[in-house]
């Protein structure tokens, strides 16, 4: 199997522990092994996350370099190797997009708490999350049945993996926190990392409308269903971040036909 550098780092990053080794992450890991460019990618990304826990315990930085922070965040996701540079400026640069992954975050929660109202708590973890988004076990896959399926055998609630037209799955996560534990499910629309959250907790009714919290391009579309927060995060536009809640929401819905469900009628 011939493994491109771009689909050998979606595979091999963000770092998610033991995973199983399909063909694709064993050919993923031989092209590593044989690509400097590569190679150096991936010790940058787990710097960026070594620094990021390290930042984590101390208090915020000057507010002047917040609004750089989604250009770092999308230089770390999408960072190609380019021609070799200076030890010194690289490690320069991995402290600075730490740092401003850090502050940039706990801002953007900053925001995110003060200007929604019903969904405060539940989108907490969300940002918690990000900053742990190297770690933790999860699964390298474009199946979205076995995305559920693997969610399903981890989480006491079932976990929808939407389809979206344009977005290609790419794997799923855990987020654990307060001793619960939520599903984390990545997509990539062109080249932009969408993320999908299901949390439990907010509420037992229904909030279908969505919220969306954005700043410079970054935004957080969320919605509540049957005592569960679900939020869409991304740089995407916001209409187009909308659309893709009510996508999720219509095949939420698709499927709870065919669900004992009871209590459904207005
Ligand atoms: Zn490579």
């Amino acid at each position: 199997m011939i493994m491109s550098c771009g689909r050998t780092r979606r595979l091999l990053w963000p770092e998610a522990g033991p995973r199983e080794a399909t063909a694709e992450v064993v050919a993923a890991r031989e092209h590593a092994a044989g690509c400097e460019a590569c190679r150096r990618f991936l010790d940058d990304m787990e710097q960026i996350g070594e620094r990021v826990g390290r930042i984590a315990l101390r208090p915020t930085a000057p507010a002047e370099v917040r609004d750089r922070l989604f250009k770092a965040i999308a230089r770390a996701r999408t960072a190609t190797g380019g021609p070799p540079r200076a030890t010194r400026l690289r490690q320069l640069f991995i402290a600075g997009v730490a740092a401003l992954l850090f502050v940039g975050l706990s801002w953007l929660g900053y925001v995110t708490i003060r200007g929604e109202s019903g969904a405060t708590d539940e989108l907490g973890p969300i940002v918690e999350d990000q900053l742990r988004a190297q770690k933790g076990a999860g699964l390298a896959s474009s199946d979205s049945l076995q995305v559920a399926q693997w969610l399903g055998e981890r989480l006491p609630f079932a976990v929808q993996v939407p389809i979206f037209p344009e977005a290609r799955l790419t794997g799923a996560r855990l987020l654990v926190y307060n001793r619960q534990a939520g599903a984390v499910v990545e997509y990539l629309v062109q080249s932009r990392v969408l993320t999908y959250y299901v949390l439990p907790g907010g509420g037992g009714g229904f909030a279908r409308q969505v919220q969306l919290a954005s700043r410079d391009g970054y935004r957080v579309a969320s919605w509540h269903d049957a005592g569960l927060t679900h939020a869409l995060v991304g740089t995407l536009p916001g209409p187009k971040l909308v659309e893709f809640a009510r996508y999720c929401m219509h095949q939420m819905m698709a499927t709870q036909v065919t669900s004992p469900r009871s209590g459904s009628s207005a």
